[in-house]
């Protein structure tokens, strides 16, 4: 095994910055690296909504919150509303908190689905304190109760930022277009080639140069599993827009006839998209569609982007690692992208390979790579396939779609006992698949037997004492904006 002293990122968009800023900061001392970007080649420039993990990096980054707001012109996000998705006219929003509390052997939806029958449960959503400050437009950071949030970003100031602590931490940057990938005897990689002939030699590569996967797919032809089957949304318009009111603490999520618009607000601007299959909408349609729904003068022309859902069959695979979009993408619904860039970054720093690449370490990490992204997966699906939509041949193609087995016993698990389990790896916890499976309609048929050992009148003040919990928090809770302006000093 040859240690690793060389460390080079190709590209540098979120991912590759995002690496930079991370192993410099917390396993660099050692290394010397190099991160290769063509400004020609340019990035995504999507990729604005996050979930509450984030806290996680910015934590061990040490970013201090303010700058982090001022920086990247951050707002507070404390869910998503579905809009459309169940049916037309529906809402609802999958908030990061808990709602309500429970017991050991049953979460607090059991308690409520009990006092549904009995007509003394208020709606779910009530019991949660984000859930209700976000519909109220209020953010604060409160001492006596956590509040589950996270933000979002531009992703331009958000690169630009990691740059900057990058930088400073020693990583080296190099302009210029990768046009060649040498490879040495043994399979692994070798250096990068760039147009001007530079040529940049590297003991572990991590592949961040997008969708096109220069190094993991170009290069060592990996291969990657197609989840359209499952996911047939295989394009996006992007727009951004000025704002036109108080930026909301939540991302709006629409179903259209043949797909969903996102918009995301930010201090200075709006970001809005429409994820859309290409099998039933054409570009055109769809950017006149977007067009039609959004609000606010556009600061920037409507941008296609072609995707297709999936993951690399090896996210680490010989000397390199896929990080990014170039590890595959499972479209934006639930913000995860971002999230699963700083998850393949925790393993890595994990498990890092200083003394050399062993093959069970890089077993282990595309094990728990892949186990993740299925859970991601089945979680996205989920929102597509539980619904009553019948208005239109692509809500048709989802409600009647085969779906993985892993869904279909999640949903009937849940359907018939009201059982949630947690597993391992995956990132969405008990409550967020109660919130997104009652939003789209999946009320469960029974609840576990322990909520009977409470007489009905203990059980209606068990409610009652968790609404207060909720009222309580939504008394000391600020504005959204006011709090951003005066936490980030603006
Ligand atoms: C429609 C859409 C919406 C999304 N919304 C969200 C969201 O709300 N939340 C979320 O978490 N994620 C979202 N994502 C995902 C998110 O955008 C990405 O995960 C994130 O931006 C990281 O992208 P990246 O750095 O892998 O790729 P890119 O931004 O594409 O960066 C690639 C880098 O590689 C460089 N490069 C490429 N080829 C070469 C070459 N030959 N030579 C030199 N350099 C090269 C480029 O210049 C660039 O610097 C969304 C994605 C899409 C498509």
């Amino acid at each position: 095994m040859q240690a690793i002293k060389k460390v080079v990122i190709a590209g540098g968009g979120t991912a590759g910055w995002m690496t930079a800023a991370a192993l410099s900061k917390l396993v660099g001392q050692k290394l010397d690296i190099t991160l290769v970007e063509s400004e020609a080649i340019g990035t995504i420039g999507v990729g604005e909504a996050t979930i509450p993990s984030i806290l996680t990096i910015n934590r061990l980054l040490q970013i201090p919150e303010p700058e982090f707001l001022r920086e990247t012109k951050a707002t507070f996000k404390l869910g998503i509303a579905f809009e459309n998705w169940r049916k037309l006219g529906h809402r609802y929003i999958h908030s990061f908190g808990d709602t309500g509390s429970g017991c050991w052997a049953a979460g607090f939806h059991h308690f409520w689905r009990r006092g549904l029958n009995e007509g003394y449960a208020k709606p779910y959503g009530d019991y949660c304190l984000e859930l209700k400050a976000a519909e109220a437009n209020r953010f604060g950071l409160l001492s006596q109760q956590k509040v589950n949030y996270a933000y979002h970003l531009d992703a331009t100031l958000y690169a630009a930022y990691l740059r900057k602590l990058s930088e400073r931490a020693g990583v080296k940057r190099v302009e210029g277009m990768i046009d060649h990938v040498v490879m040495a005897d043994t399979g692994d990689i070798q250096s990068l080639r760039l147009a001007d002939g530079q040529n940049i030699e590297g003991d572990l590569f991590i592949d961040c140069t997008g969708f096109r996967g220069l190094l993991v797919e170009d290069a060592l032809k990996t291969g990657y599993d197609d989840w359209s089957e499952w996911l047939p949304c295989n394009r996006a318009v992007a727009m951004q827009t000025e704002s036109q009111a108080d930026p909301i603490p939540y991302t709006r999520s629409i179903a259209h006839g043949s797909g969903w618009q996102w918009r995301i607000p930010l201090q200075h601007r709006v970001g809005n998209g429409l994820v859309y299959c290409s099998d039933y909408l054409s570009d055109d349609e769809a950017t006149a569609l977007l067009h039609r729904h959004t609000t606010g003068a556009p600061t920037t022309d409507p941008r296609l982007i072609r995707f297709q859902t999936g993951q690399r069959k090896q996210y680490w695979n010989k000397n390199c690692i896929a990080i990014g979009l170039s590890s595959g993408f499972i479209e934006p619904l639930e913000s995860t992208s971002i999230h699963f860039i700083q998850n393949g970054l925790l393993w890595l720093l994990l498990m890092f390979p200083s003394q050399g690449i062993a093959a069970s370490v890089r077993d282990e990490y595309n094990a728990k790579l892949r186990r993740e992204a299925e859970h991601i997966r089945d979680f996205i699906v989920l929102h597509y396939h539980l619904t009553e939509r019948d208005d239109t041949e692509f809500w048709n193609h989802c409600r009647t779609m085969t779906i993985p087995d892993t869904l279909k016993h999640r949903m009937e698990l849940f359907r018939e006992t009201g059982t949630v389990y947690k597993l391992q790896d995956d990132v969405f916890a008990e409550n967020s698949w109660v919130q997104v499976m009652m939003g789209q309609g999946l009320i469960p048929e029974t609840y576990h037997p322990i909520v009977d050992q409470m007489s009905g009148p203990e059980l209606s003040q068990f409610l009652a004492k968790n609404m207060e919990r909720v009222d309580q928090g939504m008394a000391q809770l600020p504005d959204h904006t006011a709090f951003i302006q005066r936490y980030a000093h603006l």
